[in-house]
């Protein structure tokens, strides 16, 4: 039986619906555009992966790379502290 079905690949070709009016346009998060991006926002993933053509997926450096060099240091370090109270509370 033959079948014609087109594969795509969902990261690059699929489609989300668009962020809702008034939110960032890149990660669907309202947030200061001095402000990092929702690093764990799928539409801010997405966002990246197609940039880069698929080529990687965003860090948290990319998601404050649009920063200041003091709001990424703030942010670092809080990362950090977040972190490490992670690593403490496991068994
Ligand atoms: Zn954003």
């Amino acid at each position: 039986m033959a079948t014609n079905v087109k594969v795509i690949n969902m990261a690059l070709e699929g489609t989300l619906l668009p962020p809702k009016e008034g939110l960032c346009q890149q990660c669907a998060t309202d947030h200061d555009p001095a402000l990092p991006h929702n690093q764990q926002s799928m539409f801010w993933q997405y966002w990246f992966y197609r940039s880069v053509n698929g080529a990687r997926w965003p860090t948290w450096d990319d998601a404050m790379a649009h920063c200041t060099p003091e709001m990424q240091e703030k942010w670092k370090t809080a990362l950090a502290e977040v972190l490490a109270k992670q690593a403490k509370e496991k068994p």
